[in-house]
């Protein structure tokens, strides 16, 4: 079943999730881009705003209309919120020797303005931390009480390729409430419920039931955003290509340009490689353990007793490339990458992923020819 909100009841629905004891955190701008922030009401949503990307590039421009959700995406994406760069574990005192986990006592929070590919990035995450032998119990107690308010792209950047990886632009699993924007006519959404906890919070909502012209509008808007994508990537045989080129010379002409700097894994909505920080005080009395955001990138990451296992740039990327392409499928079942082209926008040597893929492509069609 879906509805329709008029675009100017929009902090309504913010309204009826925060009555419900939501906290609320969507997309508003600052610093110059578009980040996932606390919202008081509709008004700090980026009304009007969009997002120019290219390798290397990421700027806001004004839209010459009134929408909220006209951008892709920007750096945050929802780790933040669900695995942040720094938890605190448990913290020690040498009186008695206690050791006391951290609580994990946290909010319910709604995340507005979820993008179906960051809702593949969250699932992709939910199978790492929850669905193994151990779930990590920080995560578990963050994910509990979110509510999704995924919103479908009707302005993917250049950079997005989510449609090659099926992660996009179209909502269908995984939320609790759906937004579609339409402008043709009355600026308004279309409202998909796809949970009871949605169900409850449409019944909130001065909705109407939505007509055909605002269902065939809403297909429209995406199915534009997936046509504007063609092409950019090829999924299919991704694996075995990168697989069989591990000694590509390829590799050293990526490792001439990339910095190793760490920017592409941190902005990746994926990416969860983390390392403990061990500190005590001065007095010595206690001692605490925090987790923080670490990278494949950085040299200590593969340090191990007898040496690095990946000392050079080249090591790296590769492993990077190839892990989040190729063996994460054999990890986890599904492809390490959403298409979201963060990591592009934010490469400060304005690397791509899909070209350097077809790069190898190349390569390998030639060895093979
Ligand atoms: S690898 Fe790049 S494009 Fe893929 S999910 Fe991560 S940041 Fe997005
Ligand atoms: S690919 Fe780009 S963002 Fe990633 S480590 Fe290399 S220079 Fe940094």
């Amino acid at each position: 079943m879906a509805e329709v909100l008029a675009a100017a009841d929009l902090g309504v629905l913010l309204g009826a999730l925060r009555a419900r004891g939501y906290r609320v955190v969507g997309p508003r701008v600052a610093a110059g881009v578009i980040q996932y922030a606390e919202l008081d009401d509709a008004g700090d949503l980026p009304h009007g705003w969009t997002d120019e990307q290219a390798p290397g590039r990421y700027r806001l421009a004004r839209r010459d209309d009134d929408a909220y959700f006209g951008y892709a995406v920007g750096p945050h994406s929802w780790k933040r919120e669900l695995l942040p760069p720094r938890v605190r574990l448990w913290q020690a005192s040498r009186d008695g020797l206690a050791v006391e986990e951290e609580e994990t006592d946290y909010q319910p929070t709604a995340f507005v303005g979820v993008r179906p590919c960051e809702l593949a990035a969250i699932a992709i995450q939910d199978r790492v931390f929850l669905d193994g032998r151990f779930a990590d119990r920080d995560y578990a107690a963050r994910r509990a009480d979110v509510f999704l308010v995924a919103v479908e792209c009707g302005s993917p950047s250049s950079l997005c390729f989510c449609s090659s990886l099926g992660t996009g632009p179209g909502a269908t699993d995984g939320f609790d409430l759906a937004l579609t924007e339409l402008h043709a006519g009355e600026h308004r959404f279309l409202v998909r419920s796809g949970s009871s906890a949605g169900n409850a919070v449409l019944a909130d909502l001065p909705t109407r039931p939505a007509a055909r012209a605002d269902l065939e509008t809403a297909e429209q808007v995406v199915e534009a955003a997936a046509r504007a994508q063609a092409g950019r990537f090829a999924a299919e045989d991704v694996h075995d290509l990168l697989l069989r080129n591990l000694e590509s010379p390829h590799w050293d002409a990526v490792a001439e340009r990339c910095l190793s700097c760490g920017n592409c894994t941190l902005v990746c909505p994926t990416c969860f490689c983390t390392h403990v920080e061990d500190t005590s005080s001065l007095d010595g009395e206690t001692a605490a353990r925090d987790r923080v955001w670490d990278t494949c990138f950085s040299l200590r990451y593969a340090e191990m007793h007898g040496g690095n296992t990946r000392p050079t740039t080249r090591a790296r990327y590769r492993q990077w490339l190839t892990h989040k392409l190729a063996t994460w499928e054999d990890q986890f079942g599904t492809s390490g990458c959403v298409g979201c082209g963060r990591c592009i926008a934010w490469c400060p040597a304005a690397i791509d992923i899909r070209a350097e893929v077809a790069a190898i492509r190349q390569e390998d069609a030639h060895a093979h020819a």
